[in-house]
């Protein structure tokens, strides 16, 4: 039995794993999670999965209730918390946090050495080198579960040199569109995703290829290649989660319905593949997969990423908070829709590469800078 724990249990990837171990009880048990806004969800799992004994909360206060109920469980609140879940007695930890906020507790679980299912692309966006260097350091397999980092997990061999690895992006709600027609785009369109169901943040970025922009970046850090050796193609369907071409012009695809499930499985398991307990795909139904090149032109976010990999430093993670707060600025009303870019953009011309050694400190200082003058731009 794998002892699991969740950074981040209430958002879409975090309820996707309690299903997972809710449908294979033999292999894996819930230890413990952290949950933000929602602590409605506390309860019920504190009843179903009877082995979690740490759980991390937003505010103590809010769940006074349930600390006096769970005598045998422990609650901390805040940055605490996320660190109590993520170094608490677990086999593997699965960061499924949103945003900036994940790079701490995914440290602090490098230095506890515990196995990181990694939803939180932000974390290898922000802090690339510096989690690679400690997971090196500490011995530590960060497993991706991303759906396209997952695809190509599961394409690689051992002995077998990769020429380019193809990313595929459903193209989001608007690729069809051109950069003058998405204008002014509302909220509720930017959140209505083709093929998946996401939380809102990442549906945003999906909508503006942001989220594509970060996963050329989490390719980089995971897979040990070059910037010219990630490819995005635009594939409507979703079907094909990522490729990998292997030096001798084989290409090999992780095909599967799009259900994170299976990419979240197969991190669990570290590669052993566990019985669906959904649909099965069925190609004839889909029918045709369609490729695009994606311009970078018009998929601006693409051509910003490939410039923060050559750029280092501190610009990825500029690049990365400039977005967190465009997009809330854009969920709250406050920017439109193509402002989200104009911001990034804006911001990463006025910062001051940061370069040498990348540490903790120099990233935080350069997340905070960042969000401040990302916040006077409108
Ligand atoms: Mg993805």
């Amino acid at each position: 039995m794998k002892k699991i724990a969740i950074l981040g249990a209430s958002g879409s990837i975090g309820q996707n794993t309690i299903e997972v171990i809710r449908r294979h009880p033999n292999e894996f048990v819930l230890v413990s999670f952290s949950v933000y806004k929602q602590i409605e969800l506390i309860e019920p799992l504190l009843n179903e999965f009877k082995n979690v004994n740490v759980v991390g909360v937003k505010s103590l206060e809010e769940i006074k209730d349930l600390i006096n109920k769970y005598p045998n469980v422990s609650f901390y609140e805040k940055d605490l918390g996320l660190n109590k879940v993520a170094t608490s007695s677990c086999d593997i930890l699965v960061n499924a946090l949103v945003g900036f906020v994940g790079l701490k507790p995914t440290l602090d679980a490098i230095d506890a050495k515990k196995t990181i299912a990694l939803a939180n692309k932000e974390t290898l966006v922000v802090a690339g080198e510096l989690i690679k260097r400690k997971a090196i350091e500490n011995n530590v397999d960060i497993i991706p579960i991303d759906s396209e980092h997952s695809a190509i997990y599961q394409c690689l061999e051992k002995n077998s040199k990769v020429n380019k690895i193809i990313l595929t992006a459903s193209g989001g709600p608007f690729f069809k569109k051109s950069l003058d027609e998405i204008k002014n785009v509302s909220k509720e369109e930017a959140l209505n995703h083709p093929t998946w169901k996401m939380g809102r943040k990442i549906s945003i970025d999906s909508a503006t290829m942001f989220n594509k922009a970060f996963e050329i970046i989490e390719a980089y850090h995971l897979f040990n290649v070059a910037e010219n050796q990630i490819q995005v193609l635009i594939h409507p369907q979703s079907i094909v989660h990522s490729m990998v071409e292997f030096v001798d012009g084989s290409i090999k695809a992780q095909l599967a319905v799009s259900d994170m499930k299976i990419p979240i499985s197969y991190a669990l398991t570290n590669g052993r593949r566990l019985e669906n307990t959904s649909d099965f795909l069925s190609l004839s139904s889909v029918g045709k997969l369609e490729f695009y090149e994606a311009d970078l032109n018009r998929f601006v976010p693409l051509k910003l990423a490939y410039q923060a990999l050559i750029n280092k430093g501190t610009y990825p993670c500029v690049l990365n908070a400039a977005n967190e707060v465009a997009v809330e600025l854009f969920l709250n009303d406050k920017i439109k829709f193509y402002q989200i870019v104009d911001v990034v953009i804006k911001t990463l011309s006025a910062h001051e590469n940061e370069k040498g050694v990348l540490t903790y400190e120099k990233i935080v200082k350069a997340d905070a800078w960042a969000r401040n003058f990302a916040r006077r731009i409108y």
